[in-house]
């Protein structure tokens, strides 16, 4: 039987960024995916002289996981920043595109919001400090902080936009920490926001940008620098405790012996794979909803569109009961994403909002969101291409108490010495986070590794990476 030191069952980001740092440091892995590409959500994917993504759009090269994946797998080259047209966002409103600008002060003057709207949001200079704790929701704390109008006009959609979440059920401090610090040390944002202005306080940056190829470029990259180590069309089945380590049942390729395993899967797999070793673990990852989402993904001729798409995309408020959450503008965005003379643009459907919508077939969508674009931006006739990828499990969902389940998983996991979970619903859905945090599994794996005792004088032991003593994950 095959043996490593560490098996990773799924090769997403999460999963190949763990083993890349494990090999790193030295360690002999293997990543086990069960698709025939790795990549797990970031899949990009050029269409003549169009480029799609399935999943992500955007990586933020100032989280410190991506810039160090970006230096040590030489992406440097490839990576493509954010066009100059983007500075705008778009909101619907009644049927139409309302275009907002970036400064804080823009929703107080752009219209979007009515009189009232804009007083009430004015207003939060005054409102007191909140005390409803970990289990307040966006929407209450937007609703609190701002008023009823702009949680219902700009956080909803935003939440919807981000995490395919519905504000009402998403975890405040789980998915908006820094919202919930600023208020618990300067009481208003605006107050705060203006004051970092005036006094040239640095907001924390976010360099949105994405390479050349897409994000897919970040797992192809991992996947050719692991090589042998990355084996697809794996469906690992079960996991059981071995004579120092486990046998992982892959299903077609028969077993394999590992002294440690990081399941990097999303959290209904999890669910499945810890039951026999960690069923309190497993117990909590089950509770985890990701509700489905799709991918519209159309390509016009330039001149068939008559509104200028200058800006990133636009969002839509639940209140406009729209099927389309929002779209992205993906050729002002970044170059190279359509033929010259040509547009294109991303449209996401369902999440947490409206699950169903997502389950529509395919060719509905496609008519839903063509005539959701001549309607909004003036889109004329046929597009040139139409492409959708439906993703039965879209996102995790961070209900309220999310934070407590996750601490609770991972105290349940401090009973099961050898087994490690990675992913987004542990850490925040950014590409940038999973990268993080699967950094970090990858030292802590190596920590454990380099103290768990091993027989087998056979098999060399690998360095292990500098720290401290083996922390459960
Ligand atoms: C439509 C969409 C848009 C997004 N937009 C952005 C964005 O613009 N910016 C951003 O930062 N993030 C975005 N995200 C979020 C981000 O893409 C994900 O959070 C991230 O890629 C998750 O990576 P992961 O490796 O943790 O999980 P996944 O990508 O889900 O990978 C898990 C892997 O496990 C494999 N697997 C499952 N079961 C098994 C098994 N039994 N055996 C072996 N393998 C198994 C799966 O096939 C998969 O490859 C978006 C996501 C989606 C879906």
């Amino acid at each position: 039987m095959t043996s490593v030191d560490a098996a990773i069952i799924g090769g997403g980001v999460s999963g190949l960024t763990a083993a890349h740092a494990l090999r790193e440091a030295g360690h002999d892995v293997l990543v086990l995916e069960r698709q025939v590409c790795p990549g797990g959500n970031a899949i990009s994917e050029r269409i003549g002289g169009f480029l799609m993504e399935h999943g992500p759009s955007t990586v933020n090269h100032s989280m410190a996981g991506i810039a160090y994946l970006a230096e040590s797998l030489g992406l440097g080259r490839a990576r493509t920043d954010l066009g100059p047209n983007v500075r705008k966002r778009f909101l619907t409103k009644g049927g139409r595109l309302a275009g907002i600008g970036l400064h804080p002060l823009a929703f107080l003057t752009s219209g979007y919001l009515s009189l009232a709207g804009r007083a009430r949001l004015a207003a939060e200079l005054w409102q007191p400090r909140g005390d409803r704790g970990a289990g307040e929701t966006v929407a209450e704390f937007a609703r609190r902080r701002f008023g009823a109008e702009f949680a219902e006009r700009v956080f909803d959609p935003l939440v919807a936009g981000m995490f395919a979440g519905d504000a009402a059920r998403t975890e405040l401090g789980f998915v908006m920490p820094a919202l919930a610090a600023m208020e618990h040390a300067h009481g208003s944002l605006i107050a705060a926001i203006l004051r970092a202005r005036l006094t040239g306080a640095r907001m924390p940056a976010r360099q949105l940008s994405s390479w050349r190829d897409g994000i897919g470029t970040l797992p192809r990259a991992l996947a050719l620098s692991l090589g042998g180590a990355v084996k697809t069309a794996v469906p690992v089945r079960r996991i059981d405790r071995a004579r120092q380590g486990f046998v992982i049942d892959a299903g077609p390729r028969g077993h394999l012996h590992a002294r440690a395993v990081i399941i990097a899967t999303q959290p209904h797999v999890a669910a499945h794979l810890l039951a026999p070793l960690a069923p309190r673990a497993a117990d909590e990852c089950a509770r985890i909803a990701a509700p489905p989402l799709a991918v519209i993904f159309l390509g016009y001729r330039r001149d068939r569109i008559a509104h200028p798409l200058n800006g990133l995309g636009y969002l839509t408020p639940g209140c406009e009961a729209r099927v389309v959450n929002g779209a992205l503008f993906c050729s002002t965005m970044f170059a190279g994403r359509a033929p010259a003379d040509h547009v294109a643009i991303s449209a996401y459907v369902g999440g947490a909002r409206a699950p169903d919508h997502a389950r529509l077939p395919a060719q509905e969508l496609i008519d839903i969101v063509r005539a959701e674009f001549a309607d909004l931006i003036g889109a004329d006739g046929a597009p040139v291409v139409a492409r959708i990828r439906h993703w039965p499990r879209g996102l995790p969902q961070f209900e309220p108490g999310h934070s407590r389940l996750v601490a609770r998983l991972k105290q349940a996991l401090c009973e099961t010495p050898g087994v490690f979970v990675t992913g987004n619903y542990l850490c925040g859905v950014s590409v940038g986070a999973c990268a993080d945090a699967a950094l970090d599994t990858g030292q802590r794996v190596s920590r454990y590794l380099g103290q768990a005792p091993y027989e087998d004088t056979a098999h060399a032991r690998p360095r292990a990476v500098a720290g401290g003593p083996a922390t459960p994950p």
